[in-house]
């Protein structure tokens, strides 16, 4: 259904919203079967505050009446919330069906004990008696003729790449792009996306992390200046807008319905999309069903190499980095039983010789340890060799100031759980991983971690040690991984001489 031309807004909160409550029961009807009257004087900034999205009442900043008047003319639909199945109850927001993730209240609104959904509730409770809100009419969309103002170049590898992406962007396609850490994959999406947004698409990159949304989006701003572009993650200010242009944390993409012509997602692999079958939903849910689908990550879980080893998905491969340098092979390292010997404050003899050996070259270095419990007893013995050393994890309190500290060289070495595997880029630092056959270590981590080494064309290389107490299959697999990409940059001629 489109908008009769003329009447497209910009849209606006209303001023004077005073947190109206939801129809009960009796108004919800997920049929949207009412009548569209085109005689009805409708609010284009409610239409188009309600664009491409799925709301609970409460999220939209408009009087209740309003929103009621242009459900009964045609123009709004009410789904139900909850939808009872064979097995017991679905979520129509995060398709949630786990009977462990539902629980009942005594509900003010429909005066029962109400199901609701637990798994989605910290974006506002979906229960029995919530509709959720999405617009039956479409806005024109807006064009904007060369959006792209960034002039850097790219690499061959990627501007192979960037050629794919357009191609699959333009052909409503479905495209792996695997790219080695370092092969700088942000631009290779910037040729499609101003294509994209010339026609007037709409353009959503989600990703796991919160970081990544905040550091991608003023770069994506600056190459886009042009083009309203909104950034949404947990409390940040643009939730509630819609932009041609969305960077998203996938988690709130969930407030999505039909929106998007080209989804991007960032780091496919990371922790939570691959494990969270909530987040695939919402991906899907947030697409038009014509749409095309571009999926960015160094480490593709195992199936998919293997898919796109016999051919059966589209990918475009990058395996060199940026710079042309090849990538540093990790080196396997013994060191025995570690964790007994660190229960008597004691840690193993070439691991001690490691990090004595970066504190005497004035290299700085990344350690990885398994798990949050090993951070400190660490630290203190690594305090002995230079006090300065600092460990970090997810929860610290002075994370931030210490990532800080590390990268204006203030830190020697900091001792850190996988958090810091992605992201944080340092021009020059070698990494060791302390206990690489523990099984939070994946093929996945291992190659992240890998992959902070020699990222700057000043410093290519670097060394990268597992220390283990038994070699694994993960382990063999990274390096592999590594090896291979290596050679088919060679091949392909992508690598300095
Ligand atoms: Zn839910
Ligand atoms: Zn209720």
């Amino acid at each position: 259904m489109r908008m009769p031309s003329g009447k497209k807004g910009v849209p606006k909160a209303h001023p004077h919203y005073h947190g109206h409550e939801a129809k009960p029961t009796a108004h919800l009807d997920a049929s949207s079967s009412a009548l569209f009257h085109t005689d009805f004087s409708y609010s284009s900034e409610l239409l188009s505050f309600l664009d491409g999205k799925q709301l609970l009442p409460q999220e939209i900043p408009f009087p209740s009446d309003l929103i009621q008047a242009h459900h009964e003319h045609g123009y709004l639909s009410y789904e139900k919330g909850l939808t009872k199945t064979k097995h017991g109850w679905r979520c129509a927001r995060c398709g949630n069906e786990d009977p462990h993730f539902f629980a009942t209240f005594p509900c003010a609104r429909c005066q029962a004990m109400c199901t609701y959904c637990r798994k989605c509730i910290t974006m506002g409770r979906v229960s029995e008696c919530t509709p959720l809100v999405t617009s039956r009419v479409r806005f024109p969309s807006v064009s904007y003729p060369n959006p792209l103002a960034w002039s850097g170049t790219l690499s061959p590898g990627q501007k192979r790449a960037a050629e794919a992406v357009e191609k699959a962007i333009m052909g409503n396609g479905e495209l792996l792009v695997w790219a080695v850490c370092g092969a700088g994959k942000t631009e290779v999406l910037f040729q499609g996306i101003a294509r994209a947004l010339e026609i007037g698409k709409r353009v959503c990159i989600a990703t796991p992390r919160t970081d990544v949304v905040r550091e991608l989006a003023p770069r994506l701003k600056q190459a886009f200046p042009s083009v309203p572009l909104i950034a949404l993650y947990g409390g940040s200010d643009d939730r509630g807008k819609f932009a041609p242009f969305v960077i998203s944390t996938t988690h709130q993409l969930l407030r999505f319905s039909r929106a998007f012509d080209v989804m991007v997602i960032d780091e496919v692999d990371a922790f939570p999309y691959s494990v969270e079958p909530m987040l695939e939903y919402a991906v899907a849910k947030a697409r038009k069903e014509t749409s095309s689908l571009i999926y960015l990550t160094a480490t593709p879980k195992r199936s998919w190499q293997r898919d796109v080893r016999h051919g059966k998905r589209q990918a475009v491969t990058i395996p060199a980095r940026y710079h042309g340098f090849p990538l540093p092979v990790p080196a396997f390292e013994w060191c025995g039983n570690w964790r007994k010997q660190l229960k008597r404050r004691r840690l193993p003899r070439n691991v001690l010789a490691w990090v004595q050996s970066r504190i005497e070259a004035g290299k700085q270095a990344f350690f990885f340890i398994p798990h949050i419990e090993v951070i400190d007893p660490v630290v203190r013995i690594f305090k002995q060799l230079d006090e300065r050393i600092e460990g970090v994890h997810a929860e610290d309190p002075q994370r931030a100031e210490k990532v800080q500290a590390f990268r204006d060289g203030r830190l020697p070495l900091l001792v850190t759980t996988t958090i810091l595997e992605r992201g944080v880029t340092v021009p020059n630092i070698d990494v060791a991983v302390l206990g690489a056959e523990d099984r939070i270590f994946t093929e996945s981590a291992l190659v992240q971690i890998a992959g902070r080494v020699g990222r700057s064309a000043q410093h290519p290389s670097g060394d990268i040690r597992f220390f283990h107490y038994g070699k694994t299959r993960e382990m063999v697999a990274a390096k592999r991984h590594i090896e291979r990409m290596n050679k088919e940059a060679a091949e392909r001629g992508m690598i300095r001489r």
